[in-house]
C-alpha cells in the first residue's frame, strides 16, 4: 500500500510548473497571439493582466509554420521560447483543410507531448442558458486515439484510419485526472469509453483507468459508455457536477463542445494542454474568420484559459480576482459582446472588466 501511495504522490507532480523568474522577479510566459481574432483577444488579456499587476512578463512569438524536409515544424524561436518558459498562452490558429497540411495545433501537442487536455465546463452565473448547474471537468487524452495520423488507402475506394491506444498514454492521463480531481477538490472520476464495441483499444483505456483508480482510494470512481454519458448530460448535467470525466482523444473533442453548448457557447470555454515539460493554455474556439478585425470578439474564453494558467503557476489570487471581474461583468450584462446578446465591442467589454479589478 505504501508503495502505491508513494507512486501516486510522485505521479501527481507530473505536469507541475517549474518555470523561472527573470531579473525583475516576474515569471516569463510565452504568448502566441494566433490568427484571426487571436491578436484582438490576446491584447485584451494583456491589458487585463497589466491592470491587475500580474507578476509575469510576456514573450510574444510567431508560430507561422515552417516547412522543413517536407514536414510542418514550429519556428525555432517559438520552440525555444516555450522550452525555456515551460508555459504558454495561445490564441487560435487557422488550420487549412485538405491533403498535405498538418494541423499546427496537433504539431504543438506532439512537439511538447501535451498529453492531457483539460476542459472545465461551468455555468456562468447570470448568463441564462437552458441549465444553470453545469459544473464538470473533461480531461481528454491528447496524443493518440484517432488523432495518431496513421491513415492509408487499403485498396481503391477503401480507406483506413488507425485508432491507436497505448497503456502508457492511458495510464498517464488517468493519473493526471485523479491528481486533478484531488487538487481541485472534486471527489469523483468517471471514465467515458466504448469498450463494449472497441473491446481491445477502449478496453485497454478502461483497464488502465481501473488500475490507476486503486492508487486513489479517496476518490470515487466509475465508468460510463460515451452514448449514455451524452444522453445523461443533456438531460440533467447535475449528474456530472463535481466530477472529472476522463476519456480517449476523439470522445473528449466532441463531448467538450457539447458541454460548451450547455453553458452558452464557445466564447466562454477555456482549456489547458498539460505536458511533462511545458503546458499550453488556449480557448476552445477557433479564429472566428467572420468577425476578425472588427473588435467584436469575446475575449472571455482566452481570459478564463489565462486564469487556468495562473492557477497552474500557483498564482491563484490573481486568477480569482480576474475571473470574478470577468464573471461579474457578464452577470451585470451591461457591457457584453454580441455573442452573449450584448452590444459592446471587445474593447468596451475589456474596459468594463478592468474597472472591476
Ligand atoms: P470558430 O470557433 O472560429 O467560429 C465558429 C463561430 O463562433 C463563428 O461564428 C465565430 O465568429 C464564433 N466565435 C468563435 N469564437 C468567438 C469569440 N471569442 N467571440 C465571439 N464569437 C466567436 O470555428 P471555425 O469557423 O470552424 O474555425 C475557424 C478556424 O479556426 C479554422 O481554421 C479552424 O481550423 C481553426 N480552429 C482553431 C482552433 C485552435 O487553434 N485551437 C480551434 C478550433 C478551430
Amino acid at each position: 500500500a505504501s508503495r502505491s501511495m508513494a507512486s501516486a504522490a510522485q505521479q501527481t507532480a507530473i505536469g507541475q510548473y517549474n518555470g523561472t523568474k527573470n531579473s525583475q522577479g516576474n515569471y516569463e510566459v510565452t504568448l502566441i497571439p494566433g490568427d484571426g481574432i487571436g491578436p484582438e483577444i490576446s491584447r485584451s488579456v494583456e491589458r487585463i493582466f497589466s491592470a491587475a499587476q500580474v507578476p509575469i512578463s510576456w514573450e510574444s512569438v510567431d508560430v507561422t509554420p515552417v516547412l522543413r524536409d517536407g514536414k510542418t515544424v514550429i519556428p525555432d524561436e517559438a520552440l525555444h521560447s516555450i522550452l525555456r518558459t515551460k508555459i504558454a498562452l495561445k490564441g487560435p490558429l487557422a488550420t487549412p483543410i485538405g491533403k498535405g497540411h498538418v494541423s499546427l495545433n496537433l504539431t504543438l501537442r506532439r512537439t511538447f507531448n501535451l498529453y492531457a487536455n483539460v476542459r472545465p465546463c461551468k455555468s456562468v452565473p447570470g448568463f441564462a442558458t437552458h441549465y444553470s448547474n453545469v459544473d464538470t471537468v473533461l480531461i481528454r487524452e491528447n496524443t493518440e486515439g484517432e488523432y495518431s495520423g496513421i491513415e492509408h488507402e487499403v485498396v481503391g475506394g477503401v480507406m483506413q484510419s488507425i485508432k491507436l491506444i497505448t497503456r502508457p498514454a492511458s495510464e498517464r492521463v488517468a493519473r493526471f485526472a485523479f491528481a486533478h480531481a484531488i487538487a481541485t477538490g472534486r471527489n469523483h472520476v468517471t471514465v467515458v469509453h466504448k469498450a463494449n464495441i472497441m473491446k481491445l483499444s477502449d478496453g485497454l483505456f478502461l483497464q488502465a483507468c481501473q488500475e490507476v483508480a486503486k492508487d486513489f482510494p479517496q476518490v470515487q470512481f466509475d465508468e460510463v459508455l460515451l452514448d449514455r454519458a451524452c444522453l445523461q448530460i443533456v438531460q440533467d448535467p447535475a449528474q456530472y457536477a463535481n466530477t472529472v470525466m476522463v476519456m480517449p482523444n476523439l470522445y473528449g473533442d466532441i463531448l467538450s463542445d457539447m458541454c460548451a453548448g450547455l453553458i452558452g457557447g464557445l466564447g466562454l470555454t477555456p482549456s489547458g494542454n498539460i505536458g511533462r515539460d511545458a503546458s499550453i493554455f488556449e480557448s476552445v474556439h477557433g479564429t472566428g474568420p467572420d468577425i476578425a478585425g472588427l473588435d467584436k470578439a469575446n475575449p472571455t474564453a482566452l481570459l478564463l484559459s489565462s486564469c487556468m494558467m495562473l492557477r497552474h503557476m500557483n498564482l491563484n489570487s490573481f486568477a480569482d480576482r480576474i475571473e470574478s471581474a470577468a464573471l461579474s461583468t457578464i452577470a451585470e450584462g451591461k457591457a457584453i459582446t454580441a455573442d452573449l446578446g450584448g452590444k459592446a465591442s471587445n474593447t468596451q467589454f475589456t474596459d468594463a472588466i478592468i474597472s472591476k479589478l
